[in-house]
């Protein structure tokens, strides 16, 4: 029995040149009818748990869509599916309603989208070495499927480089200069409390770790202070342990069997990477390992 996990990030109608990559409601409403076309059932966090602990016997194939990030807008598209009778998990990263910051990530995104292009490379040229900085094209293309090699050396600067003060204190300046104050930002752009207890209600819910930082980079101590704060936070906000997690970024770099053995030792039953394919149940499926591919790729993955 196959398990196709199909990932998401923004739910809105605008489209943007950059940035931001949304799908809309007709575009979701679509997928929907794909999978169903193709005879996948698209299943809960429960039937996903069932398929993990190897307890379903038919030859059914379970997709499940995930939205990664805990964005605001996700909850219109978790209406849509409850009013179609499907399901989703949304995985969130807690850090943004416990502190009312927008992550890094988001802030680079919003940048990108709502300033001509090549902004913030602009302004990153002009306060640091960026062109001193040099890495394997082919490692950033990897991680970074859907960006131009300039856009994708950026993130890869960004996310992987640059020390995480000075990323701080740019992106900052940046941010507030384009969208105004921070947290007031925050409060309407993630999740909060009150959505994460809604969504665990409806078994919806997972974490997407405390900070989005690439958990690869991170020392022990770190790693676990990532696991374990999101996990305490969504047990303590909703009363139920989160079940699952989605590693940010995903990617090659981003995931490890460290990193495997101590998401198990925190108290999650499964992990998602953005590795693509289709997960069977076998001896060699690792249920902290997940395969998943992006919703842009459906239509590779759906026979
Ligand atoms: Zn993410």
């Amino acid at each position: 029995m196959p398990l196709l996990i199909i990932n998401h990030h923004y739910f809105r109608e605008e489209k943007y040149n950059d940035g931001i990559y949304p799908i809309n409601i007709d575009e979701l409403n679509n997928e929907i009818k794909i999978l169903k076309k193709n005879n996948w059932k698209i299943g809960n966090q429960i039937d996903m748990i069932n398929y993990l602990n190897k307890k379903k016997e038919d030859n059914e194939k379970l997709a499940i869509l995930t939205f990664d990030d805990g964005l605001k807008e996700q909850l219109k598209a978790v209406d849509l599916l409850l009013n179609s009778n499907v399901s989703c998990i949304c995985f969130c990263p807690t850090m943004p309603i416990k502190e009312k910051k927008v992550l890094n990530v988001h802030k680079l995104h919003l940048l990108r989208a709502f300033n001509k292009q090549g902004y913030i490379f602009e302004q990153l040229k002009s306060n640091f070495d960026f062109k001193d900085f040099k890495i394997n094209d082919e490692l950033i293309k990897n991680q970074y499927r859907y960006d131009s090699l300039t856009v994708g050396r950026l993130k890869y600067y960004l996310n992987f480089i640059m020390q995480e003060q000075d990323i701080e204190k740019f992106l900052i300046t940046l941010f507030e200069k384009s969208f105004g104050d921070e947290n007031e930002y925050a409060n309407k752009f993630y999740f909060n409390e009150n959505d994460l207890i809604f969504l665990t209600k409806n078994n919806m819910l997972g974490s997407h770790a405390e900070k989005h930082k690439s958990l690869g980079q991170l020392n022990n101590k770190s790693l676990k202070n990532e696991l374990n704060r999101s996990f305490e936070f969504i047990y303590n906000s909703t009363g139920k342990a989160p079940l699952g997690i989605s590693y940010p970024f995903g990617g090659v770099s981003s995931v490890s069997q460290n990193i495997f053995k101590y998401v198990k030792k925190s108290g999650y039953k499964y992990g998602i990477t953005m590795n693509r394919g289709i997960n069977y149940i076998n001896e060699n499926l690792n249920v902290f390992a997940l395969k998943r591919i992006d919703v842009n790729d459906i239509n590779d993955w759906v026979f």
